[in-house]
């Protein structure tokens, strides 16, 4: 949606100017002359005449992309997603009153989830494949995390779930840059990202993902939609000094922190769901075949969208399976509470917009 307490935030993204205009199908810059259409659900809110060395892969592949991320419906914040949304409720307390940005929405699903328990929930992303709900639900806008379309401190929190891993580190800096300036002073980012050190308990994390290799080699499943979600992860920030120091360049101050050694959630990831989808994303005829042929099944990523459209439906209405999967949800968020304190690469960080010095004096 694009709610009239969006435009108060608003700068010109080309020439940074305030001196904005809406008119009905369009919001008009009157220093630079640039126009940004309102599109249906969002505002096209991109940088014009700037040309950028970097784009992400769901920019430049967005058509190729869009049935294999499946984006359009929203299932119930469940399982890895569950755990990233219920650490992100917990550390950034939003309020009834807090204006807050999901930069780098995606399909906006974490933004959406939580929209309700704001004053206003703003998306911002490059590509536009949003969620059905989150056009509904959720201030939307096009734009460049490097040049971001809103005025110097408009947002009270601000979240980044699974983006720093596919920047480069100028890219990094930049959007790190930009989010502390769109920040009120004392205003919050939690970052979920990672970097690449492995957790100190990594070898018995691994026996999870040894028998889930078992499984792919029988053919019961495969890891291609991982795989192919993983393909651009760079990175760039490799170790936790190296995320202490691109927060420190764009002067955000580190509040908490919380690694998640996945030892539980590879046991549920690797194994336990994996054989959950492999049997409900067969197709029709395959369940026949299967009866005498096990290896007849269809190719994993078909598999998984598949079995996750079948089980929309019975999740959307709250049943067993809902709340099995709330369970199984709790039990991958065991490694937080468990095990949060011993570093590895997967974090949770929440990092401050310091007030200004010459308040703090006083
Ligand atoms: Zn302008």
């Amino acid at each position: 949606m694009v709610p009239r307490s969006l435009f108060r935030l608003l700068q010109c993204p080309t020439c940074q100017s305030r001196h904005l205009y809406v008119t009905a199908d369009a919001l008009h810059c009157a220093s630079c002359q640039s126009v940004y259409p309102i599109e249906s659900g969002y505002i096209d809110l991109m940088p014009r005449q700037m040309a950028f060395d970097y784009r992400s892969k769901y920019v430049t592949e967005a058509a190729e992309l869009a049935e294999e991320l499946d984006y359009r419906d929203l299932a119930p914040p469940l399982l890895a997603a569950g755990v990233r949304n219920r650490a992100l409720k917990r550390l950034l307390r939003f309020g009834p009153a807090d204006i807050v940005l999901d930069n780098g929405c995606g399909n906006a699903r974490f933004a959406t989830w939580n929209a309700q328990q704001v004053g206003l929930m703003v998306g911002s992303d490059p590509a536009t494949l949003f969620a059905d709900d989150a056009l509904a639900r959720v201030a939307l806008a096009q734009a460049d995390s490097r040049i971001l379309p809103f005025a110097d401190g408009s947002f009270d929190k601000a979240f980044s779930i699974d983006i720093l891993e596919h920047f480069p580190r100028h890219v990094i800096d930049a959007y790190l840059c930009e989010t502390a300036r769109i920040l009120k002073p004392g205003g919050q980012l939690l970052i979920f990202s990672n970097t690449r050190e492995p957790s100190p308990i990594q070898p018995v994390i691994d026996i999870s993902r040894h028998i889930g290799r078992f499984f792919v080699q029988l053919g019961w499943y495969d890891f291609q939609r991982e795989a192919r979600r993983k393909s651009d992860h760079l990175k760039a920030l490799e170790t936790w000094e190296d995320v202490e120091a691109a927060m420190q360049q764009a002067g955000l101050r580190p509040v908490r922190v919380i690694f998640w050694n996945s030892l539980f959630t590879t046991l549920v990831e690797h194994v336990l769901m994996k054989l959950g989808e492999a049997l409900l994303g067969r197709t029709p005829r395959q369940r026949k075949l299967t009866s005498h042929n096990g290896s007849q099944h269809a190719s994993g990523v078909q598999r998984e969208i598949r079995a996750r459209q079948r089980l929309r439906q019975p999740l959307q209405r709250k049943g067993v399976l809902y709340y099995g999967l709330q369970i199984i949800t709790l039990l991958m968020e065991l490694d937080l509470w468990l095990l949060g304190w011993m570093r590895c690469g997967s974090y949770f960080l929440v990092v401050e917009k310091p007030v200004s010095p010459r308040y703090t004096n006083q």
